[in-house]
């Protein structure tokens, strides 16, 4: 299998962990930048994440345009992708879903900060980009470019941002990452609203989201890949396809 291969049956596994682990359901969508163009991207045509096959996989060129539909639906909200890729050279995976649990921070003004050490690689600010403020009054879907590069504005050089009434993007150097970060996200937006049920949050602080930043190997990422393809029934391969590393492949 050539690395492209590889990379391809990576994020089929990708689609299929963030399906089992809830936080896309029929809707929602995870990319790579392509590894042998970093002008551009894969992603699935228009399909729910627990169905994807590499067969359904289109590549883009970053406007959105696609270099080998066949035919095939894309994504409408595909310019969530390129408008990020475009800005952020060192992301190679992208993550956008609508976790229900992430919805309330983009509403209601509270943000979304990390309270648990799994949660810290989030960051300690969680933007909220609301499409109306440039855009009036829209159906709120990121369908055409100006939109993503004002989204991906917003997330600047952040991991994580939410998108208001509609959910979230999240962005990184690997499909490890951004499926972590897609997972502890939804988990600190869980755990978040409970403990607000509970009275006043002690947030890490920002010296300790530093601190995990830089003690946390690539093992982590690892051990929870691998424990996510048992769950979502893919082979784990301890070879990450996606981002730099794959590049010297
Ligand atoms: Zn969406």
């Amino acid at each position: 299998m050539t690395t492209l291969d590889l990379a391809l049956e990576e994020l089929v596994t990708a689609n299929r962990i963030l399906a089992r682990e809830g936080v896309v359901d029929a809707f929602g969508h995870v990319s790579i930048r392509d590894p042998g163009h970093p002008d551009r991207y894969v992603l699935s045509r228009a399909r729910a994440p627990e169905c994807i096959e590499v067969t359904d996989f289109i590549v883009f060129a970053l406007d959105g345009t696609p270099i080998d539909a066949a035919g095939r639906q894309p994504y409408a909200e595909r310019h969530i992708h390129g408008g990020i890729y475009e800005q952020r050279p060192e992301v190679h995976a992208v993550v956008h879903n609508h976790s229900p649990a992430v919805i309330p921070f983009g509403v209601t003004g509270v943000p979304l900060r990390p309270l648990m050490h799994m949660c810290a690689s989030i960051g300690s600010v969680v933007p909220v980009w609301d499409s109306r403020a440039v855009f009036g009054d829209t159906n709120l879907l990121v369908t055409n470019l100006p939109m993503a590069r004002d989204l991906a504005g917003a997330l600047g050089d952040r991991p994580v941002a939410l998108m208001r009434g509609h959910g979230c993007v999240v962005a990184g150097p690997s499909l490890r990452d951004v499926v972590f970060n897609s997972v502890y996200l939804q988990l600190n937006a869980e755990l978040q609203l409970k403990a607000a049920g509970l009275g006043a949050i002690t947030f890490l602080t920002e010296g300790e989201v530093d601190a995990v930043g830089r003690t946390r190997s690539s093992f982590t990422h690892e051990r929870a890949w691998e424990y996510w393809c048992r769950r979502a029934g893919r082979k784990y391969d301890p070879r990450p396809m996606s981002g730099p590393l794959a590049e010297g492949r």
